[in-house]
């Protein structure tokens, strides 16, 4: 087995200050490539961003053909091109009355705007009052203040607790594995969470709530938790009746990951503001959007008629290119029926290695969008101690065996186990999902066995 080289420091600051990761060079399909020539199945698409796997000749070219046309031009003074030409393939049809596009640099940024969007929309539409946003524990929504304080992720808040904003509460997760109670079921859970949620609004008070902030199908802190049936139908319903309004964060599930563009299309509703990014760009190029629906830019048209926000790159024309030409290639090339049928299969796959293993409590998720949830005990479903690292030994063993998958811890409170999530890209062939099974299947053993 090839050992991963061993720490050393460079002048980049990396994630880990104490050990730099190896040189990726180059990239084909689901593969990386290392610098001394060990290739890595890219079994998460990094973090659920590489939708068409590295270097597809049509998007290359694409990038190519853009940076030789125009690199930048200030949004302030020009519209261009693959700008006007991505949005019309993102919202031309109107999925679900989504009307325009407004593309920034990635997630967190996307998450930002979608806030202050719905900030915006109230203050033209004269409901100053509505400053309030309900979002759910065990979420992710970004890195930025703004997007962190949105969040549910307790570790990821901690440090910057006292920067964070007081606009926001949040509610329990749709979470069946851990929240669901003895002897309730579906229905009951779904009613029991719209209870919360109604209760939430009351408490806040009426006419205060702008928004309420939601993943469709959870990602990157629970691991693939898709909400039990019904639930967004109720929420939609809540934030109908007091006039909030609905953003869904499809940073990471959306444009395909889940085997329909929009995760929402699986859930019967549709939201007022969305954010997308990862499989946007497919990581050609940072790029994230806002889709907005024709009632909230209406909005801002007959009320000061500009959205107070702003970046240097928005609408940047090389990625808004490289993301023009992945959505055109999912599209063209029928790739959402792909992500069905290997989902099917990476679902297969993982429930014949993992549905009797005694410490893996659950295997979740939709489309090629999996997780694998790891328990000390799964009758009980209590977690491994968060201080055994278990997700992090996972993912070193794993890259070992050149796979490379995205794991995360679980909570103090044991409220969550760690797990490990699979977001290979959508051109994934049947026998690479079974390495990716196969190797995983030994990583997870090996890192067990090494537990102390
Ligand atoms: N929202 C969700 C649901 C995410 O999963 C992420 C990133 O993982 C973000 C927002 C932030 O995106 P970015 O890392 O591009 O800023």
């Amino acid at each position: 087995m090839t050992q991963i080289a061993p720490p050393r420091r460079t002048r980049v600051l990396h994630r880990s200050s104490r050990e730099t990761p190896p040189l990726a060079v180059g990239g084909h399909g689901v593969w990386i490539v290392e610098a001394g020539g060990r290739e890595v199945l890219d079994a998460s698409g990094g973090a659920a961003v590489s939708c068409l796997g590295h270097q597809h000749p049509r998007v290359v070219e694409a990038v190519q053909h853009q940076v030789g046309q125009l690199c930048y031009a200030h949004t302030s003074f020009f519209s261009n091109e693959p700008a006007e030409a991505l949005a019309e393939e993102l919202v031309g049809h109107e999925p679900g009355g989504l009307a325009q596009a407004y593309f920034v640099a990635g997630g967190s940024e996307a998450v930002e705007a979608a806030l202050k969007l719905a900030r915006q929309y109230f203050l033209e539409i004269g409901q100053p009052r509505r400053t309030r946003f309900i979002a759910r524990r065990q979420s992710y929504h970004g890195n930025t203040l703004g997007a962190l304080s949105a969040g549910g992720n307790a570790w990821r808040r901690a440090p910057y607790a006292p920067m964070l904003s007081d606009a926001f509460s949040h509610v329990s997760p749709a979470f069946a594995y851990r929240e669901m109670r003895e002897g309730e079921d579906e229905p009951a859970f779904t009613a029991r969470l719209a209870a919360e949620l109604e209760a939430e609004f009351q408490r806040l008070g009426p006419g205060s709530v702008a928004a309420f902030l939601a993943e469709p199908v959870v990602g990157a802190t629970a691991g693939c938790v898709p909400a039990p049936t019904g639930y967004f139908r109720a929420v939609r319903e809540i934030c109908d009746r007091h006039g909030a309004l609905l953003i869904l964060d499809e940073v990471m599930s959306g444009i395909g990951r889940t085997g329909t563009l929009h995760a929402w299309e699986q859930e019967g509703v549709s939201p007022d503001i969305q954010a997308i990014a990862k499989g946007l760009g497919g990581g050609y190029q940072p790029i994230g959007a806002v889709l907005v629906s024709g009632a909230v830019v209406d909005a801002i048209e007959r009320g000061t008629g500009a959205f107070q926000h702003g970046h240097t790159y928005l609408a940047h024309p090389v990625a808004c290119a490289a993301a023009l030409e992945v959505q055109r290639t999912i599209r063209e090339e029928g790739l959402l029926a792909n992500v069905i049928a290997m989902g099917e299969r990476l679902e297969r796959r993982l429930t014949e290695r993992f549905g009797n293993h005694h410490h893996v409590g659950d295997v979740r998720g939709r489309g090629l969008f999996r997780a694998i949830e790891l328990v000390e005990d799964r009758r009980t479903k209590e977690p491994f101690d968060p201080a055994l690292k278990l997700n992090a030994r996972i993912k070193s063993e794993a890259f070992a065996r050149g796979l490379a998958c995205y794991p995360a811890g679980g909570t103090a409170d044991g409220r969550r186990g760690d797990h490990v999530l699979l977001a290979p890209p959508y051109i994934v062939a049947a026998h690479e999902v079974d390495v990716i099974v196969e190797r995983l299947g030994e990583a997870v053993d090996a890192a067990l066995a090494g537990l102390p």
